[in-house]
């Protein structure tokens, strides 16, 4: 996942996993004096929630003795997910959220000079993910879900996810344990997001059937590749040159089909 000179942004949003990940990424980090960590948070602006988390995050950093910067919705793309919601109750908010948040996460990594971000993906996460992509008819997404996801052609920062192997609740504990202070209070848009359901129907699941998710996780694995060597390629976005399996890549179809949101990148 990593090597010895690595500049590596860490993606801290004030939950138990991304601080969990930034601790344990400092006490590795004392073994490889050349490399570097910058931990960067998004504010996608979501009023009554982001606030703390944004504390959170900054108050670790700093004990931790590591740069934190702040990258929003509201500067990068001109509006806060509030404001876009408002005008758009009709709409799920996390797809919206997820895609503009990984699009600010390259931003703000090429903004601090890293060739690696990492995030805190959890085990529970990649199954919900893997179910959601099935659902939802993007079985090819599957491919560009690896711990550790580089493009050939170096037109994107490498993606790392040191915690997928790990259960939520293994994650939970090691926060307890070692005192870290995180986020309890979810997302207020949690609850419209089929992702709760799923996160709901595998923890049953998983009472019942022990070490499922595991099995779950390790038919995604054998997917991922199995899809990536029956040839699906990434190709540049028709719009903006970033990587897509089809014509355009999900932020620009999100900017086409609503055009107050304007993406740095594009005017770029
Ligand atoms: Fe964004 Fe949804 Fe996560 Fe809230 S729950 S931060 S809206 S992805
Ligand atoms: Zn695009």
């Amino acid at each position: 996942m990593f090597s010895y000179k690595d500049q590596i942004a860490v993606a801290v949003s004030g939950g138990k996993d991304s601080l969990t990940l930034l601790s344990i990424m400092k006490k590795l980090k004392v073994r490889f004096p050349l490399s570097k960590l910058i931990a960067i948070t998004i504010d996608e602006g979501i009023s009554g929630y982001r606030e703390e988390a944004i504390s959170l995050a900054k108050s670790l950093s700093e004990s931790l003795g590591i740069e934190h910067r702040l990258f929003s919705f509201k500067e990068l793309f001109k509006i806060t997910l509030d404001d876009f919601l408002k005008k758009h109750d009709e709409l799920a908010p996390c797809s919206y959220c997820g895609v503009l948040r990984r699009r600010a996460l390259e931003i703000a990594g090429r903004s601090v000079g890293a060739n690696k971000i990492v995030t805190a993906h959890n085990l529970d996460d990649e199954v919900q993910t893997m179910l959601l992509n099935i659902l939802h008819g993007g079985v090819d997404r599957l491919m560009r879900s690896s711990p550790v996801l580089a493009d050939p052609d170096g037109r994107f920062i490498q993606r790392v996810k040191p915690l997928c192997y790990l259960y939520e609740r293994e994650i939970a504990l090691y926060a307890y344990v070692t005192g870290i202070k995180f986020q309890h209070i979810p997302c207020p848009h949690r609850s419209r997001a089929l992702r709760g359901e799923l996160r709901d129907i595998l923890n049953n699941l998983e009472d019942k059937h022990p070490s499922l998710k595991y099995t779950a996780f390790s038919s995604k694995m054998k997917l991922s590749h199995m899809i990536a060597n029956y040839g699906v390629k990434l190709n540049p976005c028709s719009s903006c040159g970033e990587w897509t399996s089809g014509d355009l890549c999900e932020v620009c179809r999100v900017l086409l089909e609503n055009k107050e949101i304007r993406c740095l990148i594009r005017e770029a």
